[in-house]
């Protein structure tokens, strides 16, 4: 005989368990209900894509690509560690930017990214996924963002939303250039990391958490006194169109994005209800992107990510599990006749849209009742002999206790007809 074997799950996967499923669920089907009400379709993606596809989009010199990707390296194909560069891949594969001029697309699923794991950090995580392809106008930046906002309303996770513009490829060199003159001017301040940094991608050191470095940062110029004309007016209809739907924000010249590609809006919704300030919700612009994957010249896009391993933690902060739901219905079949009986009877009751358990252990009703407790039923209905032979099933409520019973004839429509 082989050894036992314990196998567990991979370090940084997880399983996800009844009992939790259900805000999972809840998550889901509250985004998808938004998503609808904003228009959005659905959109599948495959998890394997090209190793080439993220390495474009998501840019070499990222620890995302560097570091963190499950990548088959005989075959050059590589688990997606982001949702976006699939979505591009797809919208462009297809030609859905000729079919019609703005597409609105979401997407929920696993990512993979091979990063230590830490609390709350998993190697298999999950995000939602939302893109709006082919405008560029500000209302359209407000719209994205004003549909995180009410998802996350609904959710009742309370966040604060932080704003900034990043510039254009007219405007953004020369913010970098000031940058640049500041970092050199303080440089023995800062970091290691920011040191090096400093030299590929100075808008990095914005976002640096090492407590110096911010120090250093507080006094740094802000791109937002550096955005070209069209850029700065970009912006302002953004903020203007906020103001008309209500939202509050806050700007932050230090909210940066790693790549060249994003422009213009980036924008985080922060909660602070885990402890540290995180980011629940991330997006922005990335209007270079759509012609650097072979799109329609000037294509636009812009779109965000939601972590929903942390939506799921501020949602158990906020309120709690869900409950499971039990069945409407769980059938005490005793002994064979019974047992038979209610095993038909179940499978008519389930063609009618009823959820229905039942035992097929030939338990005593004690045992069944228990059970029934268990499952939560609403109702239980017990088949007995007696029962059998006067042809009436008793019900019972299981929700209300002192309930009276009832007797109920042992067919699908009767039952049905109770169950209501
Ligand atoms: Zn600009
Ligand atoms: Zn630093």
């Amino acid at each position: 005989m082989e050894a036992v074997v314990k196998i567990k799950a991979l370090k940084g996967f997880k399983d996800i368990l009844p009992g939790e499923v259900e805000l999972w669920q809840k998550l889901e089907n509250t985004a998808r209900s938004v998503f609808r009400r904003y228009n959005f379709s659905e959109i599948r993606l495959p998890i394997l894509e090209e190793t080439r596809l993220f390495a474009r989009s998501i840019g070499e010199g990222t620890d995302i690509v560097e570091k963190e990707m499950y990548t088959f390296t005989d075959k050059q194909i590589t688990m997606r560690p982001e949702a976006t560069a699939s979505l591009l891949r797809a919208y462009l594969e297809h030609g859905l930017y000729v079919q019609k001029p703005v597409q609105r697309f979401y997407t929920i699923g696993p990512m993979f990214r091979h990063e230590r794991p830490q609390k709350g950090r998993l190697r298999q995580f999950h995000q939602l996924d939302v893109e709006i392809l082919g405008s560029e106008h500000a209302r359209t930046d407000a719209e994205l963002i004003s549909l995180s906002a009410l998802l996350l309303d609904e959710l009742g996770i309370k966040t604060s939303l932080e704003l900034n513009s990043l510039g254009c490829a007219a405007c953004r060199p020369g913010y970098r250039e000031t940058l640049l003159a500041y970092i050199a001017g303080h440089s023995e301040a800062f970091c290691g990391d920011c040191q090096r940094r400093s030299q590929v991608n100075p808008l990095r050191l914005l976002d640096c958490k090492n407590a110096t470095c911010r120090e250093q940062i507080e006094g740094a110029p802000s791109i937002l006194d550096h955005l070209c004309d069209d850029c700065a007016r970009h912006f302002d209809q953004v903020q203007e169109a906020l103001q008309m739907l209500g939202l509050g924000y806050r700007l932050n010249k230090f909210m940066v994005r790693g790549l060249d590609y994003y422009c213009r809006t980036t924008f985080e919704f922060i909660s602070t209800d885990l402890g540290a300030q995180a980011a629940v919700a991330a997006g922005g612009r990335y209007d270079g992107l759509v012609e650097i994957l072979g799109g329609p010249e000037g294509g636009s896009g812009i779109g965000f990510a939601m972590g929903m391993e942390r939506m799921i933690l501020l949602m158990q902060a906020a309120s709690g599990t869900v409950q499971p739901q039990g069945p409407d219905l769980f059938i005490a079949g005793i002994g064979e006749e019974g047992s038979k009986c209610g095993y038909v009877l179940a499978h008519g009751l389930r063609a009618k849209g009823f959820s229905v358990a039942l035992d097929h252990q030939g338990r005593s009703l004690k045992a069944q009742m228990k059970l029934a407790n268990k499952e939560q039923a609403r109702y239980a209905f017990i088949i007995g002999d007696r029962e059998m032979s006067s042809g009436l099933g008793v019900l019972k409520n299981m929700q209300e206790r002192g309930a009276e019973q009832q007797s109920v004839p042992l067919q699908v429509s009767a039952v049905a007809e109770l169950l209501g």
